[in-house]
């Protein structure tokens, strides 16, 4: 299996297409998520920010007291990348299922006759300004969700490259001994364990990457083995979902050396959403970084 962190079109589509082949009743969203991921880790590869500057008295306190390096508001976008894939990822949506397309539309609509500043949208973004993207949706009679769903989907090239720079203030000998992002203090969306049998977690805003304890629930620090457990998922060898009794939340865990899949984090999330429903069917909850 493959860990490494960047995908080519022709990686992403092979992932695609063994997850097809498992789950065919993931199909027309495999579809549609095969061109999104496409388009974004081109993008990416196109994609330069300028380098996010924390002083070093600030990163000195940061470092010891376990906070995230930054504030999700003070990400960098590179703005000519993210209008490109904002555009593109438009045009993707328009063949898609579901109210997604005439809201697609009416937002390229906006964006040619200039109504709608991307600039604007993208520090709202990064602000959770819910006001401003509600204002939007209002005036272009869209749903608000899509353009939440196209806005957060066009910048996530420029929070990876962020990302990745600012992973190297890190101080590798230190493990990350928290349940949020050390990059972004945002809770993290999947958990997996490497070839190794080492455990991460991927931050579920900036898709950081970070070492973690084996037995810990990252909600509420939990490391007592007796309120930690898991359920295995019946002809999915590779998944399984991690249950903290203490607080009562989930998350999916991926077990790489269970598999020779090719393994893109963000398609193992999409593609066990039928594991989302049974926990919540089982009342359990998890927590969700972006929220519109
Ligand atoms: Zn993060
Ligand atoms: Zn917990």
């Amino acid at each position: 299996m493959s860990e490494k962190e960047n995908f080519s079109p022709d990686q992403i589509a092979k992932a695609v297409e063994e997850v097809r082949k498992l789950k065919p009743n993931y199909g027309r969203m495999l579809d549609l998520y095969e061109k999104i991921f496409t388009a974004q880790e081109d993008s990416r590869n196109e994609t330069h920010v300028e380098p996010v500057e924390i002083p070093p008295d600030i990163l000195a306190v940061k470092t010891k007291e376990e906070f995230p390096l930054i504030d999700i508001s003070q990400f960098a976008i590179d703005e000519k990348t993210a209008a490109a894939l904002f555009r593109n990822l438009c045009d993707i949506l328009q063949n898609a299922a579901g109210e997604m397309p005439e809201s697609a539309r009416a937002i390229a609509e906006a964006l040619n006759e200039k109504k709608l500043d991307l600039h604007t949208l993208f520090q709202a973004f990064l602000k959770a300004d819910e006001d401003f993207f509600q204002k939007i949706a209002d005036e272009l009679k869209i749903d608000k969700k899509t353009l939440g769903f196209i806005a957060y989907n066009s910048v996530k090239p420029s929070l990876a490259r962020c990302a990745e720079q600012l992973s190297t203030l890190l101080d590798k000998n230190l493990p990350w001994k928290k349940g949020y992002c050390p990059i972004c203090g945002s809770p993290p969306i999947l958990s997996m364990f490497g070839s190794n049998g080492q455990r991460f977690f991927f931050c579920g805003f900036c898709w950081h990457k970070w070492a973690t304890q084996r037995i810990y629930c990252p909600f509420c620090e939990n490391t007592d083995h007796n309120d930690l457990h898991y359920f295995d998922i019946e002809n999915e060898e590779e998944h399984r979902v991690d249950v903290c009794d203490n607080c009562g939340k989930y998350i999916k865990t991926v077990d790489t050396r269970k598999t020779n899949r090719v393994i893109y984090p963000p398609l193992e999330h999409l593609s066990t959403a039928h594991l989302d429903i049974k926990a919540k069917e089982m009342k359990l909850t998890s927590e969700i970084a972006v929220g519109f």
